[in-house]
């Protein structure tokens, strides 16, 4: 059961693709009242609108412009909550889960997010969501993603990094019906130059190849449930 006096605390989740992060957020995000923020979400609405105006990755040039509002109708960015969830909305308009899941988009939001006007343009937004989450009377932030806990939030109560082997995870994406290339996305998103995917020093590492979904939440929960005592 969770206390409504909690103090406010905040949970970094960082892992490779397909490796639990959302599933395992949105339970302790239920479970604990708190907001919760898929950063990969946010470089797939990015990626998305890069392909809608038909920009490569390779193209760092036009990104820029595109992103600096010069040829587009303005970049503004903003929260659009369902429920305990926090998306990025674009100009006011969140785009579809559907839409961010493409083949299309799986193969070319690793490449974007390698650029770093495509990550500079996402930090300070990122680094907003503990005010937001606070606004909105959560009892905390959950954020998943890749560089969480070592660059976005790396002061968070909880740090935590999922990892699972490769042919674990092709089988879950595989399950969901999804065309998703995990391992050369990993393979990208660790040796890029900028905020590469790493297990954060100090987070606590899960393997969760054997584990099921509702024992990594318990051992999530417990870390959770100590911070929150540490802080009160
Ligand atoms: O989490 P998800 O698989 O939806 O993330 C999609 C992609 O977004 C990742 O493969 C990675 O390239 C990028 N990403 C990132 N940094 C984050 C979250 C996601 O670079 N914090």
């Amino acid at each position: 059961m969770q206390d409504t006096h909690a103090p406010f605390v905040i949970v970094a989740v960082d892992g490779g693709a397909a490796s639990g992060k959302s599933s395992t957020s949105r339970a302790l995000a239920k479970r604990f009242n708190l907001m919760h923020t898929d950063t990969g979400a946010h470089y797939r609405t990015v990626t998305l609108a890069l392909l809608q105006a038909g920009i490569a990755p390779a193209d760092t040039a036009a990104i820029e412009t595109f992103l600096a509002g010069d040829t587009a109708p303005g970049t503004a960015l903003g929260t659009a909550l369902e429920g305990n969830s926090a998306r990025l909305a674009v100009n006011g308009t969140a785009p579809a889960d559907a839409a961010l899941r493409t083949p299309e988009v799986n193969a070319a939001v690793s490449p974007f997010a390698a650029v770093p006007a495509v990550r500079r343009f996402l930090f300070d937004y990122q680094r907003t969501q503990p005010a937001v989450a606070a606004v909105h009377g959560f009892a905390g932030l959950i954020m998943e993603g890749r560089d969480i806990g070592s660059v976005i939030l790396p002061d968070a109560d909880v740090r935590v990094f999922l990892e699972a082997d490769t042919a674990a995870r092709a089988a879950r994406r595989a399950a969901e019906g999804g065309v998703d290339a995990v391992a050369e996305r990993d393979k990208r998103d660790s040796s890029r130059a900028t905020a590469p995917l790493v297990c954060p020093q100090g987070a606590e590492r899960i393997d969760n190849t054997h584990l099921p979904l509702g024992e990594v939440v318990e051992k999530i929960a417990l870390l959770i449930s100590a911070a929150q005592q540490r802080k009160s």
